[in-house]
């Protein structure tokens, strides 16, 4: 009732699915993507979780996932996510050509959205983290009041110009009563392999000062690692593929903090 009073769509929860937390990003490229699929995989480590891939435009989860093919229907029409790494994952990349362009109008998009909320069979979940496209347009609203969000994890680097961004996001969740769980700082320090001289290549502490500005949690730091970047273009994230190396720690650090 206090929802209606304050003029915001019915919200309706996703079956079978405990608690949704967003991964989102001001801006494209900060490593939104890369960030969620680690987060997801460390929290395997005590629940049951999936991952939903909401970029209906540049989907990254197949790849990141090592995952491909066309999801099949259950009796009921649901699609059935396809799992890797113990994760169920869905996402437009299993439903759409792979080199086919996504050039939607805004009608379509939310219409995809609302299939990829509505019509897939996630079984049992604790957590759904869903990949948010980058930025606050209309698809971020839409999901935001569509169903309920226990919270947001916001992705930025330390730059000035992302930071801008992510400031952006943490006031849209906040408009529209979505909990921002934090703010991870994406590419924070950069060490070089042969001398392990420390660069902080995009600024330092812009995200860990922008969370204590806007009264969030600073939920950790991952560095700028070439084994991220290679790892995450194979298909094989971190946390699964070097589980004890710093940077997947770094990930499950952030894991333990949502
Ligand atoms: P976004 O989802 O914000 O667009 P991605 O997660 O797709 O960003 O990351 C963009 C690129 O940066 C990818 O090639 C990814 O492998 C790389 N990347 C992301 N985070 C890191 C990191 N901490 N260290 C090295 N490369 C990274």
């Amino acid at each position: 009732r206090q929802q209606m009073a304050r003029g915001l769509p019915k919200q309706k929860p996703i079956t079978g699915v405990k608690q949704v937390i967003v991964v989102a990003s001001g801006k494209g490229g900060v490593g939104k993507s890369t960030t969620a699929v680690n987060l997801a995989l460390g929290l395997t480590a005590s629940k049951s979780v999936g991952v939903l891939d909401a970029d209906v435009h540049g989907p990254s989860i197949p790849k990141l996932m090592n995952l491909k093919g066309n999801p099949e229907l259950t009796d009921n029409n649901l699609m059935i996510p396809l799992t890797n790494y113990g994760i169920p994952c869905m996402s437009m990349g299993f439903l759409v050509d792979d080199a086919a362009p996504i050039v939607w109008r805004g009608l379509m998009v939310m219409s995809a959205i609302e299939k990829l909320l509505r019509q897939v069979n996630w079984g049992s979940l604790d957590y759904l983290v869903v990949d948010m496209p980058p930025g606050t347009g209309d698809v971020q609203l839409s999901i935001s009041q569509n169903i309920p969000v226990a919270g947001a994890v916001i992705v930025s680097t330390p730059q000035d110009i992302a930071l801008l961004d992510a400031r952006r996001g943490a006031e849209m969740f906040k408009k529209v009563n979505v909990p921002v769980l934090g703010l991870v700082q994406n590419m924070s320090v950069f060490q070089c392999p042969n001398c392990h001289h420390q660069t902080h290549i995009f600024g330092s502490d812009g995200a860990r000062r922008l969370a204590e500005t806007l009264g969030v949690h600073f939920l950790g730091d991952i560095p700028l690692h070439l084994n991220i970047r290679e790892m995450s273009d194979r298909g094989q994230p971190v946390v699964v593929s070097s589980p004890d190396s710093p940077e997947a720690e770094a990930y499950k650090k952030v894991a333990a903090a949502v």
